[in-house]
């Protein structure tokens, strides 16, 4: 087993190349390779077990083997795993997309479906874009996008257009289509700290440009990646109303904040807003398998709709669009919502889990701690007082989550912030036991 795990290792560091890591930091250390899980639990190669404090990176729902997505996946695999979507269907997708029409805010009606976060974001982008140049004459100049300052919505080129966490996106800028960007509402609350707040600074971008606006794309409830900063209550709702009034589409990407990470299903519920077009992936699998969804209203879809000589399709599409084994688990997933009350037995949870992240306020160096639902954000400073932050040399993020590794919890850092995603599906002796690793942890980094 040892000399398994070794070889791995050496090849791991021989071969591999892995998604935002300094590989030079990478081929120093030593990082569990995992092999298993269950439930809540990742087990590594050489046997020892870890706590999934961030959901696999934000998919896991329902925990990890879970017995009806298997299955599912199973019985799916006994028929087909995959077949083309462009020009055939298959029972699945048919089935998924009418349960996602369903459970999504009411007004949503088409489901388009795709590979990730980005691609789902990339697909409402030029479907809000390609909307307005069919409807023609003066909407034909509806060309631009108005996105959050520190929002992010995926690492291909259009997302990272709308992006905007200079660390990630500034580079890259040279090759990206112009946006125009409004404050982050948890960073410039309302019009307190700026002279002009998030809402003012829409209202008029819309009241001056409105006929070149085709849509305001954001994350509702907590802008994840950014740090999970959440948005004051009203503000989604605001801009929904704005956008109304403007005559511009409304994109809400709950990549992150969908499949009941907020406390109820879709974040834009709390606020009774139902979106132009909505984004899905990561949770849509239960954290399974890649796919996406982008659903959109019936009023978008007929605007696609007509004679094949017009050339009005959407031409996009991907070679594993809808995939028939992604679909079961999607399938399996929603049933799991539904058959274990998952969104009911999710709510003393939460509260559980506010009250054990109370214990952590006292620590010298938390500056601050962010919570939505199963969403948490807990912001490290060098200087809590002054609110000076630790240096980006500092990696203090990343010095925390080894710190939590040793003691046997999985979780990632976002810069100075350390992130909390667990499964909807962790038990509350779980909850405890993470909040309390993560507070040894925070310590021994710090102090
Ligand atoms: C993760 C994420 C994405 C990108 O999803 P991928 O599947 O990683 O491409 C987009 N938007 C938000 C809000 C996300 O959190």
């Amino acid at each position: 087993m040892a000399s398994r795990s070794h070889r791995l290792r050496q090849d791991d560091k021989r071969y591999v190349w892995h998604p935002f890591t300094q590989m030079q930091d990478w081929l120093q250390e030593r990082h569990p390779i995992i092999e298993r899980g269950e439930g809540s639990t990742l087990i590594d190669v050489d046997g020892r077990p870890y706590l999934d404090g961030v959901s696999s990176l934000w998919v896991t729902v329902h925990g990890h083997r879970n017995a009806t997505i298997d299955r599912a996946i199973r019985i799916q695999l006994g028929k087909i795993a995959h077949t083309t979507f462009l020009g055939l269907s298959h029972p699945l997708a048919i089935d998924l997309a009418r349960a996602l029409v369903r459970v999504a805010p009411k007004g949503l009606a088409k489901v388009f479906y795709s590979d990730n976060g980005s691609t789902a974001v990339e697909i409402a982008l030029k479907m809000a874009f390609q909307y307005w140049q069919q409807r023609g004459g003066a909407f034909s100049r509806k060309r631009r996008f108005i996105a959050l300052e520190e929002a992010y919505h995926g690492d291909t080129l259009g997302a990272v257009s709308v992006g905007g966490i200079d660390l990630f996106h500034q580079l890259y800028r040279p090759l990206l289509f112009p946006i125009q960007r409004i404050p982050s509402p948890y960073r410039a609350p309302w019009d307190r700290s700026r002279r002009v707040g998030p809402l003012k600074g829409l209202e008029s971008l819309l009241k001056r440009s409105s006929d070149q606006v085709a849509g305001v794309i954001m994350e509702p409830l907590m802008q994840g990646a950014a740090g999970m900063l959440p948005s004051p209550p009203g503000f989604l709702k605001a801009v929904r109303s704005l956008c109304s009034q403007y005559n511009v589409l409304l994109i809400l990407d709950e990549v992150a904040t969908g499949f009941g990470r907020t406390g109820t299903m879709f974040a834009c519920e709390q606020e009774g807003v139902t979106p132009d077009l909505l984004c899905l992936a990561k949770g849509l699998t239960g954290g399974y398998l890649p796919m996406a969804a982008t659903l959109a209203t019936q009023q978008i879809f007929d605007g696609f709709c007509a004679p094949y000589g017009e050339k009005k399709s959407f031409f996009h599409g991907h070679s594993y669009t809808a995939n028939p084994l992604a679909c079961a688990a999607a399938l399996a997933n929603l049933q799991c919502f539904q058959r274990d009350q998952t969104l009911t037995r999710l709510q003393p949870k939460i509260a559980l889990l506010r009250r054990e992240l109370q214990s952590l306020r006292s620590l010298s160096h938390v500056g601050d701690i962010r919570q939505v639902g199963f969403m948490v954000g807990i912001e490290l400073m060098h200087d809590t007082i002054q609110g000076t932050p630790y240096p980006y040399e500092a990696k203090i993020g990343i010095r925390t989550i080894l710190e939590a590794r040793r003691r046997g919890l999985i979780v990632r850092p976002l810069g100075n912030v350390i992130v909390l995603m667990p499964p909807l599906s962790i038990s509350r002796r779980d909850i405890v036991r993470m909040v309390r690793i993560v507070g040894d942890s925070i310590r021994a980094a710090t102090e």
